[in-house]
């Protein structure tokens, strides 16, 4: 794997894991929700999401927002592009590491922001979420691989297709410069073939005679 990809797959298990945060916290609430990792036609991973349409109270959508980042630092899979890692969140730690948290609350989603900030006690719902959470670590880690997996493979069949569709172009562009070429011997045959069936005084026999004649003679003719 090239430096690329390996980023690409550090964010991609990252955001997996983001997104099945929120979605544990959520249907602890009885929140139905869905996860997703989109990916556009060009295959750029556009970022996941966990609802299309929130319904909660202010508590619930604070847990929630709070739950992504939280379930990367307590999976200890962090996109740093986004947060850095600041020290391991654990029960003893967590005070410490929200009021460290909340100097990057820039670096999340509108809406985890948002929600986040939406309720007045933000250490109660951080903490609130990491109980969830913290007792949830195999699933969390279970279910994000599966979105990962998912992702991956719809991104592989987005390449697939710009592939196939890069190759039609250049085959497109290859023909229009120097179009194929069938040689009088084949164009003969197949202009007997057309002729075998016809009656001996069908019109086509005398119309296409000098043609097949020409062909015959290996000319190409003026047409
Ligand atoms: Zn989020």
């Amino acid at each position: 794997m090239n430096n690329l990809t390996l980023e690409l797959e550090a964010r991609l298990e990252a955001t997996a894991i983001h997104e099945a945060g929120h979605w544990h916290v959520s249907v602890a609430f009885g929140i139905p929700a869905s996860m997703k990792i989109d990916v556009d036609d060009e295959a750029r991973m556009r970022g996941g999401w966990c609802f299309r349409d929130f319904r909660g109270n202010r508590f619930e959508a604070a847990c929630i927002g709070w739950a992504g980042i939280e379930a990367e630092h307590l999976l200890n899979h962090v996109d740093r592009l986004r947060t850095p890692l600041l020290f391991p969140l654990t029960e003893t730690t967590i005070a410490k590491w929200h009021w460290e948290a909340l100097y990057f609350l820039n670096e999340l989603s509108d809406s985890d922001r948002q929600h986040i900030v939406g309720h007045p006690d933000t250490l109660e719902t951080c903490q609130h979420a990491f109980r969830i959470l913290s007792r949830k670590v195999r699933e969390i880690g279970m279910d994000a691989k599966l979105l990962a997996d998912r992702t991956r493979i719809e991104r592989g069949q987005k390449l697939a297709a710009l592939r196939e569709f890069e190759e039609l172009k250049t085959a497109a562009a290859r023909w229009a410069v120097n179009p194929p070429k069938i040689s009088c011997a084949e164009r003969a045959m197949h202009l007997e073939n057309y002729l075998r069936n016809m009656p001996a005084d069908a019109p086509e026999r005398l119309k296409f005679a000098p043609l097949l004649d020409c062909l015959r003679r290996g000319e190409e003719p003026n047409e």
